[in-house]
């Protein structure tokens, strides 16, 4: 049986409260006609079918139409919030949301007493620019949506993956062994490495570079996001298609 949908967005809360709003119009017009607050008592009114017809006939009419009015604005609301929390090329979270979402993971995490180890990955397409030179900027915006697909390809809730700007993608693993987030990384890599990308019948190889922090404490996004660049750095100074971690060291960490 579908589920009925009670949020601001769904109908069922238009009708529930259409029905209770009629139910309460109609108990206010027994109370205020039958009612005497001259003598404390209760009488019949005039004509206590009153009572029921008028507001049966108007209270439906006028809380269907308001309730619905105000579901469409939410759900015009939540469209409006998707879209500003999406990248339009890739459909991937754009990079304040996604550093949002981080920042409010790791709050979440120094909040509580549960210590895990979770990671965060920056990823950067290899002589993206040679790729734009070379096929015109669409067929580059192209190339970034199949990277995109193929760095989301190994990823299962509630791991993160943003367009970070331009080439640059961030990818945010929770609760991974060290072990687990090199051998997720290292996947990423390799299913970029498998797009094939051939714009001109033949086969150019996509690559990208990872750079990644692993981390058990509650570091702010910057600090995090630094210390994955400067790994990211590393990968693309020793030769680009490759990943480069580093585990959060106890000195590196605020007292
Ligand atoms: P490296 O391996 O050092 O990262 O080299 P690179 O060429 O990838 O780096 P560089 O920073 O020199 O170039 C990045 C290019 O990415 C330049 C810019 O035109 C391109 N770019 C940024 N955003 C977009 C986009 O949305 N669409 C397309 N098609 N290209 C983009
Ligand atoms: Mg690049
Ligand atoms: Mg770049």
């Amino acid at each position: 049986m579908r589920k009925l949908d009670w949020s601001a967005r769904g109908r069922a809360r238009v009708y529930a409260l259409t029905v209770l709003g009629t139910a309460v119009c109609i108990a206010v017009a027994f109370v205020v006609d039958s009612f005497s607050f001259e003598t404390w008592t209760w009488r019949w009114g005039s004509d206590p079918h009153n009572n029921v017809i008028i507001p049966l006939l108007l209270a439906p009419l006028f809380f269907y139409l308001l309730l619905n009015k105000m579901r469409q604005l939410s759900i015009a609301h939540h469209e409006l919030a998707h879209l500003a929390a999406t990248d339009s090329l890739t459909s991937l979270l754009n990079r304040r949301a996604f550093t949002e979402v981080v920042e409010g993971y790791i709050q979440k995490m120094a909040a509580s007493s549960k210590r895990q180890t979770d990671a965060l990955l920056v990823i950067d397409v290899d002589h993206f620019k040679a790729i734009n030179d070379h096929f015109g900027h669409d067929i580059g915006d192209e190339a970034l949506k199949q990277i995109a697909d193929a760095i989301c390809a190994g990823l299962k809730e509630p791991d993160l993956a943003g367009r970070l700007g331009g080439e640059e993608f961030g990818v945010f693993l929770t609760t991974k062994t060290p072990e687990r987030v090199a051998a997720t990384a290292e996947q990423m890599r390799l299913c970029v490495r498998d797009i094939a990308f051939a714009p001109d019948g033949s086969n150019h190889r996509l690559t990208i570079s990872i750079g990644g922090v692993i981390f058990d404490d509650c570091p702010t996004f910057q600090e995090l996001y630094r210390q994955a660049d400067e790994q990211l750095y590393f990968a693309k100074r020793s030769g680009r298609d490759r990943v480069k971690l580093s585990s959060r060291h106890p000195a590196s960490r605020p007292a």
